[in-house]
């Protein structure tokens, strides 16, 4: 018999494993720490290297920025408007190029401011040629003979002048009742373009004179059309205006268009406002780098003073992100001025490691911080790794703690029922042998009284004998059926009549107890069964015994032989206690005894079902059960029938 386990070792080794299961996990955790203390660290070491490479990058940049202002700043005159384009067609929308000299600013690429601070006066000296006309057209309001006066100084040979006669033309004409002829004189003057009339571009002029004509004639489609390429105009910087004269104008034009005007970009506002600045500190000699915010929009102004003009470089925010931050660094690098704000880049989050480099350090106009994307790097991917290994290896030894342990509970079930085992067999031997001792010493020390009673002593002897052999034949069975060593005599028999003999021999036992064996073997159609006499004779052995045992009240069995289909079935039914539904299943493993048999005190081993249920099945048969606790069970032996 299989060594019982220990009980007490159960709570221990799982104790044990638990431990072992804290410790790899404590383990784990370490390592998982460790490994991102060790990334953190190599990923702050990138920042600090791509913070290094970003800051010379810039550094370099900027100089070679500073060289070239430098050598703009110098360039002979007949040099500057190449050079000065070429330095400009590297520019990014948003940047500009501006020479500040005696005569005035010049942009490169044109255009790209919406305002220039030096918008253009007419020169007195052209003024003075025209105090006649304005006299004639204001003051005696004689318009023909301004007309007169202004026709040749349309064909002066000075453009300035060609211009200011023709605005007056044109505005006399109008006056005079000839919108016809005044509209072709505007027409003229807008191909003088840029060159201010009277403080304003001749184009601008054109326009105004011209919308007023049309407003005059309610003419509103060609009212909307000149508005709305006036206005289109001075939004894409055709213009040189001062500030003012540019919020003026955009603000009639646009107006005049009739149609919603989106704002002006910031961007492009913030770009014109850094060219007043630089203009309005054009005295300052030498050179520098300056920051101008223009609400959150940020302008880096560089610049390089010569002996005849001022170089500066306008540069907004995507010329320096374009071409000075796109290093491949692997990390982010965001710039900000001195109060946090961020002039170029994107902030970095506050939990990623970043580095920063000052820009008292660095001399950059910057402070630099250079930060890891969130989510990059092999960090969180190794951190997966680690967490699913130990996850799966938590997950298996749980597993397997759970398997063995479940083994384990089966094990001492097992033994239990083996050592209840023990106990009923050892009562089961003790009532035959008792029962022996106490007839032979009767027989021996001759207390029969006569023949008749000798004989009845004898009949119990070899009564007794026979449980005694009936018990050890199946200790011996099932000994075999747990080695796997049963071996059959398989022989073709007629199971009525098997059935018929089992149940006399069983009779006899069963008379001495009172109970009625009816049996009922079928009628013409008597099946037959290959089997092994004796292994089958033990199997209804068992189930008549059962059914006589479990009927402590009702002493009558019946028994039943029917031919069902293709199988011989025998059946044995009592009016006995019954057996619950939870236990009909369980009754037919080892050592399992149902609790109406213990709490009755009904003898037994738990084996008598087991050992039949083997053998029936080594016949390819089955054992069914049905049964109604409180009324009675039904075993039913299902053989296949030979033709
Ligand atoms: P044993 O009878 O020695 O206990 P068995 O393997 O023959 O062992 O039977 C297992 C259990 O099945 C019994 O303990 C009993 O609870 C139940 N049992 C078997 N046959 C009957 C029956 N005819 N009526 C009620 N219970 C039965």
């Amino acid at each position: 018999m299989a060594p019982q386990p220990k009980r007490h070792l159960l709570p221990t080794f799982f104790a044990t494993v638990l431990v072992l299961v804290a410790a790899m996990v404590w383990m784990g955790v370490q390592l998982l720490r460790q490994d991102r203390a060790l990334a953190g660290q190599r990923l702050r070491e990138q920042c600090d290297d791509a913070a290094d490479l970003a800051v010379a990058s810039l550094q370099q940049q900027l100089s070679r920025t500073e060289e070239r202002l430098t050598a703009l700043s110098a360039a002979l005159n007949s040099d500057l408007t190449v050079a000065a384009g070429a330095f400009a067609n590297r520019l990014t929308a948003g940047s500009v190029l501006l020479v500040l000299g005696a005569s005035g600013m010049d942009v490169y690429p044109e255009r790209r401011l919406l305002f220039v601070p030096d918008a253009a006066r007419p020169p007195s000296a052209v003024l003075a040629l025209f105090a006649e006309a304005d006299a004639l057209e204001f003051r005696r309001e004689t318009l023909r003979d301004a007309i007169a006066v202004l026709r040749p100084l349309t064909r002066h040979a000075d453009r300035a002048v060609r211009a200011e006669a023709q605005l007056r033309l044109a505005r006399c004409l109008w006056k005079s009742g000839d919108p016809d002829t005044s509209l072709a004189a505007y027409r003229d003057l807008a191909q003088f373009r840029s060159l201010p009339v009277l403080g304003i571009p001749a184009e601008i002029a054109a326009g105004e004179g011209r919308i007023l004509i049309f407003e005059a004639r309610s003419d509103r489609d060609s009212l909307q059309r000149e508005g709305a390429a006036l206005c289109e105009g001075l939004r894409s910087g055709k213009w040189p205006l001062s500030r003012r004269a540019y919020a003026f104008y955009r603000n009639e034009a646009c107006g005049r268009a009739g149609t919603a005007t989106p704002p002006d970009p910031p961007e492009t506002v913030a770009l014109a406002v850094a060219a007043e600045e630089a203009w309005a500190n054009r005295g300052a000699g030498g050179g520098g780098r300056r920051i101008v915010w223009h609400e959150n929009t940020p302008i880096l102004l560089v610049w390089r003073t010569g002996v005849e003009r001022t170089a500066v470089a306008a540069l907004g925010r995507r010329h320096i992100e374009a071409n000075w931050l796109n290093a491949r660094l692997g990390v982010r690098i965001a710039l900000s001025d001195p109060e946090g704000r961020i002039v170029a880049g994107a902030a970095a989050q506050a939990t990623v490691p970043q580095t920063v480099r000052l820009a008292a350090a660095t001399h950059l106009p910057w402070t630099l911080h250079a930060s890891v994307p969130v989510g990059s790097g092999a960090l969180p991917a190794r951190n997966r790794l680690m967490l699913t290994a130990l996850l799966t290896l938590v997950l298996l030894v749980l597993a397997g703690v759970y398997f063995i342990g479940r083994a384990a509970a089966r094990e001492l079930e097992v033994g239990k029922l083996q050592s209840d085992f023990v106990a009923s067999i050892s009562h089961e031997f003790r009532t035959p042998i008792t029962a022996l001792r106490q007839l032979s010493e009767m027989l021996v020390s001759g207390r029969a009284r006569d023949d008749q009673e000798r004989g009845e002593f004898y009949r119990a002897m070899a009564a007794e004998s026979e449980r005694l052999h009936r018990l050890v034949e199946g200790l011996l069975s099932f000994g075999r059926m747990e080695a796997g060593a049963i071996e059959f005599r398989m022989e073709t028999l007629d199971a009525a009549e098997l059935l018929a003999t089992v149940v006399a021999e069983f009779r006899k036992s069963a008379d001495a107890r009172q109970y009625q064996i009816e049996l009922d073997n079928g009628d013409t159609q008597r099946p037959r069964v290959r089997c092994d006499r004796a292994a089958l004779t033990c199997v209804l052995w068992n189930l008549l015994e059962n059914a006589v045992k479990y009927s402590p009240e009702c002493r009558h069995v019946w028994v039943g032989l029917a031919r069902e289909g293709c199988r011989a079935v025998i059946r044995i039914r009592d009016s006995g206690i019954g057996i619950p539904p939870a236990e009909q299943k369980q009754i037919f493993e080892k050592f399992v005894r149902g609790a109406g048999a213990k709490s009755r005190s009904i003898r037994g081993a738990g084996i008598g079902l087991a050992i039949a249920e083997q053998i029936v099945a080594a016949h390819h048969g089955a054992i069914a059960v049905e049964s109604v606790p409180g009324e009675g069970s039904v075993f039913s032996v299902l053989l296949p029938a030979v033709e």
